[in-house]
């Protein structure tokens, strides 16, 4: 354990970079450790803070130095290899580290308040599960609470029942009486009793191989498991995670998207039996808080969560998993944009713990190391079960006229998949009714008033939405400019829901998008009905291509292949494969054979061809090589500095001045490239810039962007100007 000395060298919640030099408290009861959190006096008022470091002098002069009022913890809420990952992640993404270490917190700790232990928690048993909530219906209170109950993954705490009604104690107390609930002081979701324990298959030989290798790492090896959706990876995990337990160690597994865990809590709780602790977004503060103690004092033996589930204390780590690791949604697209894969690499090493990515299609970045020798290449070529690769095949627009989206060709191919008992799942990425509004007289598209983008019309709520700002208005009855009738063109999810129900009008279509799953608890519900058979035709969005298993689907059909066809990033290619291959892989689990239908006006598209011909790891291949020549990553390396401003000049002479400095501090070898318009330039009433740095590795990035960030803060304008730096960006706008 590090001495400290008098100097204390303290990251302040606060957005500023660098540490601030304070006074040890007046007194101190207990040692201080690094990692503690203290409560500072910073300009006028106080803040959080965290002991990141000592020295015996100051630059300062004594009188300028202030003390530090309090001492928060007793222990460190931070273990070191955290504490050291977040440290080198504030550096490397050019983010003030105080905010960096308040960001990896929960809400109740970032604001001072205590870890939480012994805290009640309370939650259905089977038969308030199977009670019929009917006999409530005189009884408000209870039916809320009990619904409350219900709908959550995890038992409920004081503060999450305070927020469903203020008679709370009373309505739990009735709930009680008549022996519906349970009661526990645990701090985490313990295993539910009336989830029956599966038996795990018999590996393949491809699995068994890659459980083999996993198991034997010594210390930290990244192994990139590179399987094809259904060819069982969340059972080589599983197995991997088995052998970790058996040795009274922890496992972390990341997943991208909320609406995985829940699916995959279940799994892990048929398999295990064992307290799982859960971290995303969706948790109130105080399941949060019970679920990080739970992970940072070992109770909680797998962790499961999204992006920032990266940032849970680990009691005793043993394996670090990221599922999907190809999926843009580990990048932190606001504030401290860090990437939870990257950090999972990072941690994973500092920790000496083997580290699986898993994906049907890596991120070309993973291939790129485990070609290099970077990664370990893990690969299940085969699905199991009977079922092999979906036939795929092409519907060509020009000769066949879709109405309503929809073509004969895949209207006969859902037709048949119905009448021999299987799913289909119809997959559009475009929520809302129709994405344009056009007056056929006049050719005038309705336009959002803040943003350089057209209004979405939502027949259902009756608006037009602006998809970038968030503007609604409601729907003009004629066109402004000459008052014929405004015409609605194109096709969202939910127009195309419409389509589908005037075509099958027996059938019930279950609609996953942002717009049907915002209540809690609704995507599960969903999912519910299509895999109890409910419903026999599934549609929706992106949210459909993520990790969700739908062994009785046979069918996908995309409507608008050629969405994101003639991207302009230079990562469009690599989503649309992506998500191509993803939601493909949808079709067929288990015994049944699938199909994919496309719908495209591009049918000779080289991308679509490729894919379709040979497959992803072939257009991997290419695209790896066009990067290359193009010096994109992972060939090069790249950070964003991003500026938006109510006014166009300030923000292209802050961009100006930076580019300026940046040729000034550049070293040979890096790129100044701009500054240009964001794509699209007006967002929100702002208009948008950005500059992008190009430079030929890390290092060299890496030693240039401290002082020149620096530089950038002191730019005059710049105070007029909302700009961050984006590093290794997976968008360029
Ligand atoms: P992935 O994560 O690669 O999409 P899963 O692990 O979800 O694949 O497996 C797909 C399906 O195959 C699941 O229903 C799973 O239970 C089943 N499965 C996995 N491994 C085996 C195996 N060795 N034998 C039989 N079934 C398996
Ligand atoms: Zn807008």
């Amino acid at each position: 354990m590090l001495e400290v000395q008098q100097i204390l060298e303290v990251a302040v919640a606060a957005p500023v970079m660098g540490v601030f030099d304070y006074l040890a408290p007046a007194s101190v009861d207990a040692p201080l450790l690094v990692g503690q959190r203290l409560r500072v006096p910073f300009g006028r008022g106080t803040r959080m803070g965290w002991l990141v470091g000592s020295k015996a002098v100051s630059e300062l002069p004594a009188h300028r130095l202030r003390r530090v009022l309090s001492v928060l913890d007793t222990e460190p809420l931070l273990p070191p290899d955290l504490l050291g990952m977040l440290v080198w992640a504030a550096r490397y993404y050019q983010h003030p580290l105080g905010e960096v270490l308040a960001a990896a917190l929960p809400k109740a700790l970032r604001e001072g308040r205590d870890t939480a232990s012994g805290e009640m928690l309370w939650a259905l048993n089977a038969e308030g599960m199977s009670a019929d909530p009917e006999i409530l219906r005189r009884a408000p209170a209870q039916l809320r609470i009990y619904q409350a109950l219900r709908d959550r993954p995890l038992p409920a705490a004081a503060a999450d029942l305070e927020a469903v009604t203020s008679t709370w104690r009373r309505a739990l107390a009735a709930l009680g009486a008549r022996g519906w609930v349970t009661v526990s002081h645990a701090t985490v979701a313990l295993p539910v009793a009336d989830i029956a324990p599966d038996v795990p298959p018999e590996l393949t030989a491809d699995q068994a191989r890659a459980v083999e290798q996993i198991n034997a790492a010594q210390g930290y090896q990244c192994f990139l498991l590179d399987g094809v959706t259904g060819s069982g990876k969340t059972e080589v995990y599983l197995r991997s995670i088995e052998q970790v337990l058996a040795t009274g160690k922890q496992s972390l597994v990341l997943v991208p998207e909320i609406g995985l865990t829940p699916q995959l809590l279940e799994r892990f709780q048929r398999r295990f039996q064992l307290p799982v602790a859960l971290l995303h977004s969706g948790l109130s503060d105080g399941e949060r808080l019970r679920a990080f103690t739970a992970s940072s004092d070992g109770t909680a033996r797998i962790v499961i969560g999204t992006r920032s589930a990266i940032f849970a204390p680990l009691q005793r780590p043993g394996l670090i998993v990221a599922d999907e690791e190809h999926d843009p949604s580990y990048k932190q697209q606001e504030g401290w944009r860090y990437s939870a894969r990257d950090l999972a690499v990072w941690r994973a090493r500092e920790l000496g713990v083997p580290l699986v990515l898993g994906s049907a299609t890596p991120s070309l970045e993973s291939i790129e190391n485990a070609r290099s020798g970077r990664y370990t290449r893990l690969v299940l070529p085969l699905r199991t079960g009977a079922a092999g690769q979906p036939r795929v095949s092409l519907i060509d627009l020009r000769q066949h006229i879709p109405s309503e989206g929809l073509t004969q060709p895949l209207l006969a191919a859902i037709r048949r998949h119905l009448g021999a008992g299987g799913q289909v799942l119809i997959y559009l990425n475009r929520r809302g009714y129709a994405p344009v509004l056009m007056c056929p007289g006049c050719g005038e598209v309705v336009e959002c008033k803040r943003c350089d983008a057209r209004m979405v019309l939502h027949q259902q709520r009756g608006l037009l939405v602006c998809h970038h700002c968030g503007s609604e208005r409601p729907v003009p009855a004629q066109c402004p400019e000459c008052t014929a009738e405004l015409k609605a063109v194109g096709q969202g999810t939910e127009r195309l829901e419409r389509a589908l129900a005037a075509a099958f009008p027996d059938q019930q279509i279950e609609r996953i998008d942002r717009d049907t799953t915002r209540r809690r608890g609704e995507i599960e519900r969903r999912l519910r009905r299509v895999r109890d058979e409910e419903a026999r035709i599934l549609m929706g969005t992106q949210m459909l291509t993520k990790g969700h298993d739908f062994p009785r689907v046979t069918l996908v059909g995309i409507v608008d292949a050629d969405q994101g066809l003639f991207g302009s990033d230079f990562r469009s290619a690599e989503r649309l494969a992506q998500s191509f291959v993803q939601v493909a892989g949808r079709a067929g689990r288990a015994e049944h054979p699938g199909e994919v239908c496309l719908q495209t006006m591009f049918p000779e598209h080289p991308l679509l061809r490729v894919l379709i011909n040979e497959g992803y790891a072939q257009f991997a291949t290419l695209a790896l090589e066009e990067r290359r020549q193009a010096g994109w990553p992972p060939f090069a390396c790249l950070a964003l500095l991003r500026a938006e401003a109510s006014q166009r000049p300030q923000v292209f002479s802050f961009l100006q001045a930076a580019a300026a400095l940046a040729r000034e501090y550049a070293p040979a070898g890096l790129n100044v490239l701009g500054p240009a318009s964001a794509p699209m330039e007006r967002r929100a009433g702002r208009y948008r810039g950005q500059l992008l740095l190009q430079a030929g590795s890390r290092r060299e990035l890496q030693r240039f962007l401290p002082a020149w960030r620096e530089a950038v803060a002191g730019i005059e304008v710049q105070r007029r100007v909302r700009w961050s730096l984006d590093v290794d960006p997976v968008d360029l706008f």
